[in-house]
Parts: C-alpha cells; structure tokens; sequence
C-alpha cells in the first residue's frame, strides 16, 4: 500500500516536473519571441522616423546635405538638430557607405564598434528584416530605410538611413522570467509533491482498513462477519461489496463442504457399524449355522450399500471437478425408456404397483446413453420406493418443438412444499430416519446425481409434488440439433401395462 502511494506521488512529482519545465520553456521561447517582434518593430518604427525627419527636412526646401572642405559630405546642421531628437543609434549614409551623421549613442560607441556597425547598416536590404550586430560589449538590431519620393537633387548624397536598437533589453526580460521561474517552480512542485503524498495518504487509508478487516474474516471462522460498505458509490464502495460477494460464496460453499464430508462420514459410519456387528456375530456363530449365514448376508448387503455410496460420492466428486466426461453422441431416449420402463413393470409388480409407460414419443437427443439410463432409472425407483402398494406410476417421453420431456408421475407419498426446494440438494431426504427404518434406504443422494446429469447435457429437472398425493418428476433435454424437431411424431401411446 505505501509503495502505491510512494509510487503516485513520484509518477505525480515526474508529471508535474516535466509539464512545469515544458510550460517554462514555451513561455520563455514565447516571450523572448514576442520581445524580439517588438525589437524590431522598434528598429523598424526608429529607421522610419529618421527617415521622416530627413524627408522632412527635403520637403521644406532645406538642404539635407552640404560639402564640409575638410571631412567632405556630412548633414547639414539643420538636419542634424533635428535628427538628434530620434532616440537609440542612427546612422545616415551615402552610397559609398560613408557616414554621413551618426547620432550621439553611436558616436559614444568605440570606434571598431562604429566601423563594425556601418559595415552592417551598409549591407541591410532597404525596407527588409532587420539584422543583429555584435558589437564588443553589447548587441544591436538594425532597421532600414531610404528615402523616396522626392526629388532626387535635394539630397543625392544620402542614400540611407539604418537605425539600431540595444537588444540587451530582449534578453532582460525573459531572462528575469527565466530567474523567477527557476525561484517559484520548485516551490510550487514541493508543495504540490507534499499535497499529493498526504491526499494519496488519506485515499488509501480505507484501502487499508479493507485489508485489515478481510485478513480478519479470512481467518478461516469468521466468514459469516462482512465488510462496513460505505462511501457513495465509488470504487471502495464496489470493492467491499464485490469482496462481501465473494465471502458470501466463500461461506456457502465451505459450508456445504462441511456438511458433505459430515454426512458422508454420518453415512459410513452407520453400515460400518453394522457391518461389524455383522462380522462379530459371524464369528462367535457356530460354523455354518443359519446365524452366521444369515449375518454374513447382511455383511454383504452393507458393503454392497457402502460401494453405492462411495460410486455415488465419486460421481458428484467428478462432476464437481468437472472431470467425469459426458458422451456426446445421439441417443435414441424411447429405446431408453422403454427398457427403463419395463424393469419398472417388473419392479412395480413386486411392490404391489400399477407401472404404464403412458407417451413414448421418438426423440433422440446429444449425450451420454448410460448416464441418461440411470437418471430415468432414478426418478422411476423413488417413485416405486415412495409409493405405498396399490398406487400408479405413469411413465411418458414426448417430443415437441421446444426439446423432450421425459416425466415420471405417481400417486405416492408426495413431498411437503417445505421440503421441496431442498430435495436436490446432496444428502437430503425428507425423513431419514423412516428412510433407513423402512428400508428404503437411499442416501439422499440420487436426485442431486440426476440434477447434475440432467444440467450436464443443458436440460434441467422439476418437481411438482402435493404431500399424500403424489409427485412428477419431469426432465427436460435439448433435442439433438441435427435431428428435426417432430412436434408430430407418430405417438407410441398407449403401450401401457406392457
Ligand atoms: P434417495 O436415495 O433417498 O431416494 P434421492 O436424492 O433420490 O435420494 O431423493 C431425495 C429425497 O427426495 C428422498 O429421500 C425422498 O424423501 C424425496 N423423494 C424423491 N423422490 C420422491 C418421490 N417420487 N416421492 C416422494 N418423495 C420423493
């Protein structure tokens, strides 16, 4: 849990670091941008003022230029006065890239400098994108302009006008924001970092009281106690009530573990105990006597009952495990039950019983012959067990659109409403003790092998059953898929009392 926490923090420190130095790189590339534009802008803007200032000067009849006997062509004084108001550095020249005037910021420039700064002026496009020149100790834009439009005598010695601006100032402002980025972004990050440790703290504290309270009820005995659900519907909430779920299942299912292996061993025990006594009083009987006969006898009728439980237990075991492997090939389900239900006349006939297999439609079905067998078999000898002598038994198989039904109806004993949604249920029968005592004797497990085999060829069993009345016991199975449906097959009705 806290490495969790540990770990979104930093992956929460490394977003934030790397979007803040992303945001500050653009924002410094952004403003030094837009700084540079208004530099030369302002390069620009101060080249067209001078300009102006000469074109000016022309305008108003003035001479811009006059022939000085010692240094040549220079200004005239008129102009110059009025070209020192225009700020920052500017030069005029004439086409030979002599200076004609240079202004009071470039005349404080060294003299290298000012060689360095005409050369440049000289090799700017007229009206084109400004140019930096380094100078020694600082950097200058150059702006650009000649005069035009006038006549051509009145100042044919300027050809023209460059004015220059400190680009120290482009570089002092991003820079500043550069300094106080480097100042507040660590600030902002360490508190954030802290913000995201403590709230990624308090996130995970429930997390943590879910893990204490589960590593409590997995305890093994504590499986009935549940885990507080609160919060409005978020994720935690979600998590105790799926975790709530699945112990729920946990409990049932260890609970149904407990009461198997109980009631296996209950039923063990009991024909263990006979089969004991059984071998006691065959050994202590005179030799060959009916005594011991007759206890030797009722040995193997224990064992024989012991291997039926223990087949029983495996089959459910298998079947729980998904192990027992299910045929899958068409089975003829009338030729099925018309066997089923001739054993079933013998049997009823010596249980005093009227058995009639009422409907015996064709149907064939995907699955397994001998484990449909004994389902069929099963439903039919409980209901022979559970039907008192003189009663009726009605055996049908049909076949509709839907899939076959195979159901066994009898006038017996009829199970109480309370019991009934329990009789699939492993180990169940409605009254054990009079199920022994009347030597009935099933395990109670019958049912729950004929619910799985039922429910392992995607068919289902159901049971509708009135205490004193009678039950029907009805099977429903999917028809084979490749055998058409005959909702109006020839009825092999009627076979009844064979
Ligand atoms: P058993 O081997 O005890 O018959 P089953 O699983 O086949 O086990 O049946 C479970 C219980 O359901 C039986 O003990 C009985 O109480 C009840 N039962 C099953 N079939 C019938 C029936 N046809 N009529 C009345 N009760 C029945």
């Amino acid at each position: 849990m806290a490495s969790i926490r540990a770990r979104l923090t930093t992956a929460y420190a490394a977003t934030l670091v790397g979007t803040v130095a992303v945001l500050g790189a653009v924002l410094y590339a952004g403003q030094r941008e837009a700084t540079a534009r208004s530099l030369s802008a302002r390069a620009r803007a101060d080249a067209d003022s001078a300009l102006q200032v000469v074109d000016r000067v022309a305008a108003d009849g003035i001479p811009t230029t006059t022939n000085d006997t010692l240094i040549g062509v220079v200004v005239t004084a008129a102009l110059r006065t009025r070209l020192e108001l225009v700020p920052d550095y500017v030069l005029v020249l004439d086409s030979t890239s002599r200076t004609l005037y240079n202004s009071a910021a470039v005349r404080q420039l060294d003299p290298d400098d000012q060689v360095r700064l005409s050369q440049v002026a000289m090799r700017l496009r007229v009206a084109g994108p400004p140019e930096p020149v380094a100078l020694s100790d600082r950097q200058l834009l150059l702006g650009s302009g000649a005069p035009a439009g006038l006549p051509p005598g009145l100042h044919t010695a300027i050809y023209r006008v460059v004015a220059g601006v400190d680009m120290s100032t482009v570089e002092a402002f991003p820079r500043e924001l550069l300094a106080t980025e480097f100042i507040i972004t660590p600030l902002v990050i360490l508190i954030s970092v802290i913000g995201a440790y403590v709230l990624s703290g308090r996130v995970f504290r429930p997390v943590d009281v879910i893990i204490n309270e589960v590593q409590a009820i997995s305890d093994g005995r504590s499986l009935h106690r549940r885990l507080a659900v609160d919060g409005a519907g978020d994720e935690l909430r979600r998590l105790s009530e799926t975790l709530n779920e699945m112990i729920a299942r946990l409990e049932t299912s260890f609970g149904g573990l407990r009461r198997f292996t109980a009631d296996a061993s209950h039923e063990l025990k009991t024909p263990l105990a006979v089969l004991r006594a059984d071998v006691e009083r065959a050994i202590t009987a005179p030799p060959h006597s009916t005594e011991q006969l007759v206890a030797l006898e009722e040995a193997l009728q224990e064992t024989r009952r012991m291997a039926d439980l223990v087949d029983s237990l495996l089959t459910l075991a298998r079947a729980d495990e998904g192990r027992f492997d299910i045929f899958r090939e068409p089975v003829a389900l009338d030729a099925i039950v018309r066997e089923v239900g001739e054993s079933a006349v013998i049997l009823g006939e010596d249980a005093g019983l009227t058995v009639s297999i009422l409907v015996l439609e064709p149907a064939v079905v995907r699955g397994d012959a001998t484990r449909l067998r004994q389902l069929f078999m099963n439903l039919v000898m409980n209901a022979i067990k559970y039907t008192p002598r003189g009663g009726r038994i009605d055996i049908s198989l049909s076949h509709r659109l839907d899939g076959v039904t195979f159901s066994v109806r009898d006038t017996g004993i009829g199970i109480a409403a309370s019991d009934l949604p329990y009789i699939f249920e492993r180990f169940w029968r409605a009254d054990r003790a009079r199920s022994r005592a009347s030597e009935r004797g099933g395990f109670g497990l019958g049912l729950a092998i004929g619910q799985w085999i039922a429910q392992a060829h995607g068919g289902s069993i159901t049971v509708t059953s009135r205490l004193g009345r009678g039950s029907v016991f009805t099977v429903h199975l999917p028809a084979a898929t490749d055998e058409p449906a005959r909702a109006d097959a020839e009825t092999h009705a009627a076979a009844a009392q064979i």
